[in-house]
C-alpha cells in the first residue's frame, strides 16, 4: 500500500488537480483524458480493486458511487450523459491497482465498451 500511486495522490506526496473529495473519496482529472471530462473516484481506504471490494467497508463503496454522480453533477454532465467505467485485472488493461472509477463525459462516447 505505501507504494501504491493513488494512496500517495490521497496523500498529497504526488500533485494532483481535485474535482471532489469527502470524508472517504477524493475525485481527481485523469492525467492522460479519454475524452473532454475525464476524472477518476477513488476510496480513500486503499482498495485493491473490483476483485478487492470484499475488504471495503460498505459505506466506502456506497460514497464512492455517489461521488461519480457529484462529480458528474460538477462537471455539468447529467444532462446529456456521462460513463463510468472500473477496469479490474490484466484483460480489462488495470494499470493502477487501487479501487478507481472513471466518470467520462463531455462528447458523445462510442457504443462500443469492449
Ligand atoms: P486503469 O488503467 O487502471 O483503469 O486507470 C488508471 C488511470 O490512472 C489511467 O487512466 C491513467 O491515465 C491514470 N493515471 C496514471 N498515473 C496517474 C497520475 O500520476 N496522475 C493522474 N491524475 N492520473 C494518473
Ligand atoms: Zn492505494
Amino acid at each position: 500500500m505505501n507504494n501504491c500511486l493513488f494512496c500517495k495522490i490521497i496523500a498529497g506526496d504526488i500533485p494532483s488537480t481535485k474535482v471532489y473529495e469527502d470524508e472517504k473519496v477524493y475525485a481527481f482529472r485523469d492525467i492522460n483524458p479519454q475524452a473532454p471530462t475525464h476524472v477518476l473516484v477513488i476510496p480513500k481506504q486503499h482498495v485493491t480493486g473490483m476483485s478487492g471490494i470484499d475488504e471495503a467497508d460498505d459505506a466506502t463503496l456506497a460514497a464512492c458511487l455517489r461521488a461519480c454522480k457529484k462529480v458528474a453533477e460538477l462537471e455539468g454532465l447529467t444532462e446529456n450523459g456521462f460513463r463510468v467505467v472500473s477496469n479490474c485485472g490484466d484483460h480489462a488493461c488495470q494499470s493502477v491497482h487501487h479501487l478507481h472509477f472513471h466518470v467520462l463525459g463531455g462528447h458523445q462516447l462510442t457504443e462500443n465498451m469492449a
